[in-house]
């Protein structure tokens, strides 16, 4: 729930698309981050492709993109706007029938919070190895220190090179 007296603070989230339409999911989606109750987005970064690491079955390339939102929702809350977001922009009604299309938001760090529960972990568990969430992210806040971890721009450095294998500018601009 929203607490008027909370204080506001710093989010950043990681945004990826993969099938259908991704720039307009991607789009829609910071659309409804930005009318979430007590939230703002701060700033969006540039976008970029990223090649899809399960390749079981062949997929299309992410587009991913990372965002700063400043919020007086509690983590829990916000997690759960989230997932309400990721269903409902999820499913695309193609000729026939539903086709799924994968929508993922997450929480990469909540201000200066640690939060170790089943449904959520703050810092985002991944994000010191995933290229497709510190290129963007770097992109807009490369000095920020991700608490327990180190600042984005040195994480970034420390990644191995294969976490940046095929991910390229997407020249797509998100900006509402
Ligand atoms: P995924 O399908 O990979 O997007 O994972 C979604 C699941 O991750 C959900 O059940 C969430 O409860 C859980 N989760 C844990 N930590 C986070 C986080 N920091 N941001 C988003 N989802 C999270």
């Amino acid at each position: 729930m929203m607490d008027t007296n909370a204080q506001r603070q710093l989010v950043g989230l990681g945004l990826g698309a993969n099938l259908g339409d991704p720039e307009t999911a991607l789009k829609e989606a910071l659309r409804r981050i930005q009318s979430l109750p007590g939230t703002q987005i701060e700033v969006i970064s540039p976008t970029y492709w990223t090649p899809p690491w399960s390749v079981n079955e062949p997929q299309p390339d992410y587009l991913n993109a990372a965002c700063l939102i400043s919020t007086q929702l509690n983590p829990n809350d916000l997690l759960v706007a989230l997932q309400v977001i990721e269903h409902a922009l999820g499913r695309v009604r193609g000729p026939e029938q539903y086709a799924a299309r994968t929508l993922d938001l997450d929480i990469l760090f909540f201000g200066e919070q640690r939060i170790d529960e089943a449904n959520l972990e703050v810092p985002h568990p991944r994000l010191a190895e995933r290229g497709f969430v510190l290129l963007p992210l770097a992109d807009i806040a490369p000095n920020l220190e991700i608490p327990g971890l180190d600042r984005v721009d040195y994480l970034l450095e420390a990644l191995d090179e294969e976490a940046l294998d095929g991910i390229r500018p997407a020249k797509i601009d998100l900006s509402l």
